[in-house]
């Protein structure tokens, strides 16, 4: 009798629990877990550019199973770090999500501040006064409409090895953003007070002696790198501490080889761990940036064995995080996409070997002219705030002093620009509307433009000219070879194929809210790239 009472206390238990509101279940609509894969300055033709030596499972695995959109354009000038990861995540362009640069003369703060730059905050381990947080980002991203939309329950996480890279894609709400500051994996206190038990027990590692104790030598022979330039290259960069720009690197910075992203690839690993990601009743989102081969682009350029390494190398770390994932999630268990926050043109040294087009830009001598020109005209150099990167900063005290018209200054200084060598032409922003340019080009620029934030002249540079040195690589232009992107999905929902539709860097946000049913990040200007999963859409 005992035991029949017990059974119907439990059956009106039991009964009780499923009236008092269910514990939502994730439907298997949803998958357990996105993740976002951006490779930093990852140019779209290396998909294919170093297909032949690339393995089964890794890039060739993603254009096989996934879902390609061969052209990709990135919607904005510049075609910078910071720029990109937020129009990645909030669907978005600088003139709305406020991320114009990855540092920008700031007129409320008086001087030259970084895209995450937070004085409310400290960094975790740093006695640095300026902490790093999303603070500057103005509008949401997908993540935090992950969040919303479930109440909080789904848990989103950023990380890369730089710190824009980290903080950008995860957004506002996010349970933790980490990135590598002097050594080791941190955050800020904008996320938490101190670091989680498992960031700390990664930091215990020595990863430069556990992953490259013997430097950086290529995983090939050397002479097999036959579609990359030849090793000792004078338009390469040398390491610190070393002779010549060739291998082995004895003395490179793990950050600046391809062990950098081993070790970013690893500690993903240790986040889906130590955040329990994809075991939840919610989806959760988890955003890599992979940032050493931005460093490599940089100080060696596109077609140097160093980046072609990098690739065949990054197709082996993709192939081993891949099992990792489908070990852990199941193959239709996450969803995947992998793309890039811009590419990045060939060294000027390169490009005047071949006789490409190319030349210097003299930053100093340009700044110069400009200063030497006003001073002669308005009788102050003042009137000139701050040169910053590819923008002028017109002095509004001096302006409203002198009662001069400041669209006129601007137009001086943009005249004044576009005689040097090298600019193919100068604008003052308040008038890109009826800048005589090409519509695609233009929309860019406006699209790049905020005018809180933003200059109020801007410089175009011609194509395949750099800043600086002849040295190393750049990118922050309009053209292709900045602006083409990868974008690959691959897991819960894709088919598998290609589209060689134009999309836009905008429109992977609204389609992750497509496939995950939420709603678009707030100032999202993207669509929904309909192809990637026919029968989902409907
Ligand atoms: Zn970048």
């Amino acid at each position: 009798m005992k035991q029949v009472r017990n059974v119907f206390f439990l059956v009106v238990i039991l009964w009780i629990a499923s009236c008092s509101g269910p514990v939502k279940k994730p439907s298997a609509e949803n998958p357990k877990i996105v993740i976002g894969l951006m490779v930093d300055q990852m140019r779209w033709d290396y998909l294919y550019r170093f297909k032949e030596r690339y393995g089964e499972g890794g890039f060739k695995r993603l254009l096989k199973d996934g879902f390609s959109c061969e052209n990709t354009l990135i919607g904005h000038v510049p075609t910078a770090t910071a720029c990109g990861h937020a129009s990645v995540y909030t669907g978005s362009v600088p003139a709305i999500n406020g991320i114009i640069e990855n540092s920008w003369y700031d007129r409320s703060w008086g001087r030259e501040i970084s895209n995450v730059a937070d004085t409310t905050v400290k960094i975790i381990g740093s006695d640095s006064k300026e902490g790093r947080s999303p603070r500057n980002l103005l509008t949401t991203t997908i993540g935090d409409e992950l969040r919303i939309a479930t109440n909080y329950q789904s848990k989103v996480v950023g990380l890369a090895i730089k710190d824009r890279a980290a903080i950008l894609p995860a957004g506002h709400t996010a349970n933790g953003a980490f990135w590598y500051d002097g050594g080791k994996f941190t955050t800020s206190t904008y996320y938490m007070d101190t670091l989680p038990d498992w960031v700390n027990r990664f930091n215990r590692v020595n990863w430069k002696d556990t992953l490259m104790p013997e430097g950086w030598n290529t995983l090939y022979p050397l002479e097999t790198y036959v579609l990359s330039d030849a090793d000792d290259k004078d338009y390469e960069n040398i390491f610190s501490g070393e002779e010549r720009p060739v291998f082995p690197h004895k003395k490179a910075p793990v950050t600046s080889t391809p062990f950098g992203n081993t070790l970013t690839l690893s500690f993903a690993r240790a986040a889906i761990e130590g955040y329990h990601l994809g075991e939840g009743s919610f989806t959760d989102m988890l955003a890599i940036s992979l940032s050493t081969p931005d460093r490599i682009g940089h100080h060696f350029g596109p077609t140097s064995i160093e980046q072609e390494d990098n690739y065949l190398r990054l197709d082996k770390e993709l192939e081993s995080f891949f099992h990792y994932l489908d070990d852990r999630f199941g193959k239709e268990g996450y969803l995947f996409f992998l793309t890039a926050d811009h590419g990045g043109n060939q060294s000027p040294g390169y490009l005047k070997e071949h006789r490409l087009p190319t030349g210097l830009l003299n930053g100093k001598d340009i700044v110069q002219h400009v200063k030497d020109a006003v001073e002669k005209k308005y009788g102050t150099s003042d009137l000139v705030l701050a040169f910053n990167e590819a923008q002028v900063y017109i002095n509004d005290d001096i302006i409203a002093k002198k009662g001069l018209d400041k669209r006129t200054v601007a137009d001086f200084i943009a005249e004044q620009l576009g005689k040097e060598p090298g600019i193919q032409n100068a604008y003052a922003t308040a008038t890109l509307a009826t800048a005589t340019l090409p519509e695609r080009i233009r929309q860019m620029y406006i699209n790049g433009y905020n005018p809180k934030r933003s200059g109020d002249v801007l410089i175009w540079w011609a194509a395949g000219w750099k800043p600086g040195s002849e040295k190393g690589a750049e990118h922050g232009n309009w053209n292709p070879y900045d602006a083409h992107i990868p974008l690959v999905w691959m897991g819960h929902g894709i088919h598998p194929g290609k589209t060689h539709r134009t999309v836009g860097m905008t429109d992977i946000a609204p389609t992750l809210a497509a496939l995950l049913n939420i709603q678009m990040p707030g100032g999202n200007v993207g669509e929904v790239i309909y192809e990637i999963a026919d029968g989902r859409f409907r």
